[in-house]
């Protein structure tokens, strides 16, 4: 795994030099850097990094490949695009899309009433927003006073019923009319782990039957001209374009035939989101198999060429793709804990001055003249030695020194081993390495900040911020702090993740997990009350960088709060129950009460030294 793969995954955001990686972007800081000047604040635990121009460059990205294929086709319809809040709610994530997109009239689509009231507050004037997901008569209404207050809406009808409820609405008041959209059901499914939006038994979307039934109702109701869009979504991380083409010549047929059967107004075909982003970080192109360039170029070309063939006018262009916009932007550090096997250093050796076992006096020869020539000889006859101590022990012959001499002995034998072999290990080395994996103790919540790890077995880039430089030997597997056994990433030896060797007494050691902006932020959740990490947005110029937009991670009495106890109550029974204690003197009393203060006060990661 060459440099992480980071060659595969970061799309050139990040780069490696002077053994760090940095942001490949204008000044260039390291995410080291930023992050030593966040902890110089005491911050501790997790920390979630934002980075804005990142959106901007996804954001530039999008509409410079579609402003290109629409040129390229000689394309008669507009490009839109539209943010779809699900993906990513939160405030300052929102803030950097809707300011980055502003140029572009980039809008946002709301899935429920909530996405909603946020989309009216925070889309651009003029820019789009589209609706869809169930909706209730309160939610349409709010389509209709969103409407009225300037927005250019599109509410989609997922059903019948909700085409019935805006007619309901249309007539019980004079509220201006939100412009109308179709989802429709493909018989042509997506492909990728999400993908179960479309086929027959698709949750959403009208059927042809219902389709027609819909321009009925709209004729005989005089609303005919406010269908404006056809709409279809066949799943997330679509992994595959042939089954997009299919859901395109179907949509874009069905589009035809609705204008050949007076839909006149009708002016625009909404492909959902489904781009894909590449996670992986050893082979390319498992995640999917077309760039940008090829998705933006087919979606123009075939629409293009069905229109054409139908001779109707050529449709505005719409997309709501969500993860290939704001994936990249945010990117998770946490520090390293604790390296379970630092209890084997050398320097826990406690040879008995008085003689030791002759297996033992063996084991400290090998480990003295292990080289290059001599290390696979040697690696055998130690492991063969403890094979034979362990059976020692059993029988009783050694005692618990020894058997602890004995395994830091090992440790050290097989560590230099694959030290010395590293440019080329042997199968065996290889398997020795996987067996003696390292567990890596990271300061952070996986079902709070990698939820779909945790779900989906969806990876996440990751890879240290430092010691670039060398070449990291420990098989490792990542445990969170947790107490969920499922809290952990597991070696993988299709997959292998290595870390480096550190003694975190003497330094610290932080990995970045990468492509972290989409989902996981709303999908995470407060499993042993853990809670969102530390958030920054990082604004980077040609200088310097600026952090900004802070936002703690919660404090432990407003953990408990935010799932319904009464923090004064649960403060005030603790400091009473220490207050009636005995023993202790006063002084000591007021101390450890302000101590207490402190501690219900900070967020519930760990404060060790890192
Ligand atoms: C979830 C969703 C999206 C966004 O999908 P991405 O894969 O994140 O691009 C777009 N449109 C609809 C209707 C959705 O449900």
């Amino acid at each position: 795994m060459k440099n992480f793969g980071l060659d595969i995954w970061s799309n050139k955001n990040f780069i490696i030099e002077d053994g760090q990686i940095k942001l490949n972007y204008k000044s260039m800081p390291s995410l080291l850097q930023i992050t030593e000047q966040i902890r110089s604040q005491d911050i501790r635990g997790p920390i979630l990094l934002r980075f804005p121009h990142l959106i901007k460059k996804q954001i530039r990205g999008l509409y410079s490949y579609f402003d290109k294929a629409i040129k390229i086709n000689n394309y008669q319809g507009s490009f839109n695009a539209v943010f779809p809040l699900k993906v990513n709610q939160f405030p300052h994530a929102i803030e950097a899309v809707t300011s980055q997109g502003a140029q572009y009239n980039y809008g946002l689509e709301a899935g429920s009433k909530a996405e909603l009231i946020l989309a009216m507050s925070k889309t651009p004037n003029g820019a789009n927003i589209t609706v869809n997901g169930f909706k209730d008569k309160e939610m349409i209404t709010l389509g209709f006073i969103a409407a009225q207050s300037g927005h250019n809406i599109t509410l989609t009808i997922e059903g019948l019923g909700e085409l019935e409820t805006i007619i309901e609405v249309a007539n019980e008041c004079s509220l201006k009319i939100p412009n109308i959209g179709i989802r429709v059901r493909l018989h042509s499914v997506g492909s990728g782990t999400w993908a179960k939006s479309g086929g027959m038994d698709a949750k959403f979307g009208l059927t042809a039957t219902e389709i027609i039934e819909a321009i009925k109702l709209l004729k005989s109701t005089n609303l005919l001209q406010y269908l404006s869009m056809v709409h279809f979504h066949i799943g997330s991380q679509m992994a595959d374009i042939a089954p997009l083409k299919r859901a395109l010549r179907e949509a874009g047929n069905i589009y035809a035939e609705l204008r050949r059967m007076g839909a006149n107004e009708l002016n625009s075909i909404n492909i959902g989101g489904g781009l894909a982003v590449e996670y992986d970080q050893h082979t390319h192109s498992t995640s999917r198999n077309y760039s940008i360039d090829e998705f933006s170029s087919s979606v123009v070309f075939l629409l293009g060429e069905i229109m054409d063939a139908k001779d109707v006018k050529h449709p505005n262009i719409f997309t709501e793709s969500g993860r290939f916009i704001v994936a990249s932007h945010a990117v998770l550090i946490t520090p390293v804990l604790e390296l379970f096997t630092q209890d084997y250093q050398e320097k826990l050796l406690n040879l008995k001055e008085n003689g030791n076992p002759p297996l033992i006096e063996e084991l400290i020869e090998l480990n003295k003249l292990l080289s290059n020539q001599n290390c696979i000889e040697y690696l055998h006859d130690a492991l063969d030695h403890m094979e034979s101590l362990l059976t020692l022990f059993d029988l009783g012959y050694i005692d618990l020194q020894d058997r602890s001499n004995a395994e830091i002995l090992v440790h050290n034998i097989i560590k230099k081993a694959l030290y010395l072999k590293s440019a080329n290990p042997t199968d065996e080395l290889e398997q020795l390495q996987v067996k003696l994996q390292e567990r890596y103790l990271i300061n952070a919540s996986i079902f709070q900040s990698l939820p779909d790890y945790w779900g989906l077995g969806q990876h996440f880039p990751v890879m240290p911020l430092h010691h670039l430089n060398s070449t990291p030997l420990r098989a490792a597997s990542l445990w969170d702090i947790t107490c969920d056994s499922d809290g952990e990433i597991g070696f993988n030896p299709e997959k292998p993740l290595y870390l480096h060797d550190v003694n975190l007494d003497e330094e610290d050691y932080f990995l970045g997990f990468f492509n972290v902006g989409a989902y996981q932020e709303t999908l995470g959740m407060n499993h042993n009350l853990f809670t969102h990490p530390h958030e920054y947005t990082v604004n980077i110029n040609d200088t310097n960088f600026e952090i900004v937009n802070e936002v703690e991670s919660k404090s432990i009495l407003n953990i408990l709060k935010s799932i319904g106890y009464d923090k004064e109550k649960i403060l005030n029974k603790l400091k009473t129950d220490l207050s009636s204690s005995d023993f202790i003197t006063q002084k000591e009393k007021d101390d450890t009460l302000a101590k207490l203060e402190t501690f219900v006060q900070q967020n519930g990661y760990l404060r060790t030294t890192n």
